[in-house]
């Protein structure tokens, strides 16, 4: 008896793949059947709706028959997967597809089969499964570690990694806590030759780089005649073109108030490869972490972003505050704490209720999160008196008086 399986990859492109039952595990199994490109059928009674509708796979609903695998369409299989909650179909299919040469997937019975489904994942275009000789609780956790190391962006992910061309990457780094970056942007600032980071870019991300990685400072770029911008397109162009991968790490998501779309410009009118990488934005997630849903059902149909970087009567601003002061909804300010006077005084200017919730959110996710509670009439006297600083959101709207920890737990139902 040899010990464990032969683990092998198998190339399952437009070849017939036949999944017997339509429940749970074929549910789990059907996308990475899909994504391998096989041509799958799902032989089931009651498949459940997802199985269903998926439209990349044929459905017969219908119960199996003997000799489903020798005769008609499913005549040619390469794969069969035995799946149903009837462990004397899944046997029979078993065996016919044993008689046939098939290599048959046992879900009831994983050593009546003759082939096992690993724990498998993927990082950038590599593919890893675990087998842990039916031990499903000890393969999916060694999975999931793989998973949460190549996350880390250190030692196995930059090892794991396609080798990466020279290019400018756009990296929203989310709100500041280094947990809040995407899979994606974490992996390529792993990757990185060059980091050009933001002052709200998450700083604990910058700690976590090799000494090899040129780090640069966005807010202390030099600048004479051009504009820090223009100085900043300047650098990623030319060390990309240098032949070095640059990631330009952002606060929050690199196209809400971020100029990224500037720089995208730059590289595409310097030939310079460039990829977006979308972030967690702070006008949605300061709220959230401070316990506020900028929409809630019956209650606000939309949300406007809103920049405060011009006051309401400056010839630049392109707000129209008394419109805003029209709707029902939440309004998310940003960059709004020195001129929140001028804000709050367009708004109710406009006729929004001098008692319209406020909530004042500053460095949110950092150890340092602040929220002020107040309402629109009291709410720039609110921010001098507590000593508002940035980086702040300031959420104007009936949602901002939610409270999660004044909601009381309803009779009857468990703590
Ligand atoms: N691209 C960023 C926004 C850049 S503009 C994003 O998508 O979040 C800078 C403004 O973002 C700040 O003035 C503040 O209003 C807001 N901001 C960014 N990070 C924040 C944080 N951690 N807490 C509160 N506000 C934040």
């Amino acid at each position: 008896m040899g010990e464990g399986h032969y683990l092998v990859g198998l190339d399952l492109r437009g070849r017939k793949v036949v999944v017997v039952g339509g429940g749970s595990v074929a549910q789990r199994r059907l996308p990475n059947l899909i994504a391998a490109g096989a041509d799958v059928h799902v032989i089931a009674i009651d498949p459940r709706p997802t199985v269903e509708a998926e439209p990349a796979v044929t459905v017969h609903r219908r119960a199996w028959a003997d000799g489903d695998l020798t005769r008609g369409e499913l005549a040619d299989a390469w794969y069969v997967l035995a799946c149903t909650d009837d462990p004397a179909v899944n046997a029979a299919v078993g065996a016919e597809a044993t008689a046939q040469r098939i290599f048959c997937v046992r879900a009831d019975d994983a050593r009546q089969g003759t082939a096992v489904t690993p724990a498998s994942g993927r990082y950038d275009g590599l593919q890893y499964a675990v087998l842990a000789g039916g031990d499903h609780r000890r393969s999916a956790a060694t999975r999931a570690a793989i998973g949460v190391a190549l996350a880390e962006g250190t030692g196995l992910s930059v090892a794991a990694a396609a080798p990466h061309a020279a290019g400018v990457a756009l990296v929203g780094g989310g709100p500041g806590d280094p947990e809040l970056i995407t899979v994606r942007g974490r992996r390529l600032l792993a990757q990185a030759d060059v980091v050009v980071a933001d002052r709200l870019a998450p700083g604990a991300l910058l700690d976590e780089l090799g000494p090899q990685v040129e780090v640069i400072d966005a807010a202390k770029v030099p600048y004479g005649r051009a504009i820090r911008q223009e100085k900043i397109n300047e650098l990623l162009v030319d060390r990309a073109r240098a032949g070095k991968f640059v990631v330009r790490l952002k606060g929050g998501d690199p196209y809400v108030f971020g100029r990224g779309f500037e720089e995208l410009e730059a590289c595409v009118e310097a030939g310079v490869p460039v990829t977006v990488v979308p972030g967690i934005t702070s006008p949605i997630s300061a709220p959230a972490l401070a316990g506020i849903p900028v929409t809630h059902r019956g209650m606000t149909h939309e949300v406007v972003i809103v920049s405060g970087h011009v006051a309401p009567d400056h010839p630049d601003s392109l707000t129209d505050w008394s419109a805003l002061a029209k709707l029902r909804g939440t309004l998310v300010l940003m960059m709004a704490v020195q001129r929140l006077d001028a804000f709050a005084g367009a708004l109710l200017h406009g006729g929004k209720a001098a008692d319209t919730p406020v909530a004042l959110i500053e460095n949110a996710s950092r150890p340092d999160q602040r929220l002020i509670r107040t309402d629109l009439a009291n709410a720039a006297a609110t921010a001098v008196a507590e000593k508002l600083v940035p980086p702040a959101i300031v959420v104007i709207g009936p949602t901002a008086a939610f409270d999660a920890s004044s909601v009381a737990p309803q009779p009857g139902e468990d703590a």
